[in-house]
């Protein structure tokens, strides 16, 4: 459900499996742990039973399996129950994963890698140039402000086949294996493949800056971004 609104953060679902500590659920707004963003925590309800979620991760068969804390009792099978994900930390993963779009936008270098968190955020870029930290936080100050719209939409191989201009606009490469592919757009500056959250708009991200700029090895530069609150 994080796929179709990241801003839901609660729901009510119906237990199909469990397993020892582990739940999955007939449908979920819990993001698994992936694409460099945490899995989300937070909490079910059913009768006068609460359980602690502590991690979500997405199995083999790509259901999105729930980790409840072992100390906690476990649903059974087909109870209905009430979730609800630990909404400002999620948040400020969505804010900090619009961000690193928004750095990526603006250092057009390759991406290798990349990590998020609710404190601080990466990316690393296949580049050998210094960074230019005032000129980068100067022009993340300008795409925030300037309040572009996000939006998401589904493409299919053939679709990108018939776009290759489409593909050399992206700094992550779409993956060839999958039948569907999400795309997310942010205004005119940013269109990459992404199946994570993001915020609805740019504005929402905030106060952002660069932290730490980590030279690791010749062609490899590690940018953090900071959440300015
Ligand atoms: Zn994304």
């Amino acid at each position: 459900m994080f796929i179709e609104n990241a801003y839901t953060n609660s729901e009510t679902s119906i237990v199909k499996e469990c397993y020892q500590n582990e739940v999955i659920l007939d449908k979920t707004i819990f993001y698994p742990i992936g694409g460099g963003q945490p899995g989300d925590t937070g909490t079910f309800k059913w009768g006068n039973k609460e359980a602690k979620i502590i991690n979500t991760y997405s199995n083999q068969d790509n259901s999105i399996v729930h980790i409840v804390d072992e100390s906690d009792p476990i649903p059974t099978s087909g109870e209905s129950i009430d979730i609800s994900i630990d909404w400002e930390k999620r948040y400020l993963h969505m804010r900090m994963h619009t961000g690193l779009h928004l750095l990526g936008s603006i250092l057009k270098y390759g991406v290798t890698g990349g990590n998020i968190s609710a404190s601080k955020s990466r990316l690393d870029f296949d580049m050998e140039d210094a960074v230019d930290k005032e000129y980068v936080n100067a022009e993340l100050e300008k795409l925030v402000d300037a309040d572009h719209p996000i939006s998401s939409s589904w493409i299919t191989q053939e679709d990108l086949q018939n776009n290759p201009e489409m593909i050399r606009t992206m700094s992550v490469r779409p993956p060839s294996n999958a039948e569907k592919i999400r795309l997310v757009k942010i205004g005119n500056i940013d269109l990459q493949p992404c199946g994570g959250t993001h915020v609805n708009s740019t504005a929402e991200v905030g106060k952002i800056r660069l932290g730490k700029v980590e030279k690791k090895g010749k062609r490899n530069r590690r940018v953090n971004i900071e959440l300015g609150d």
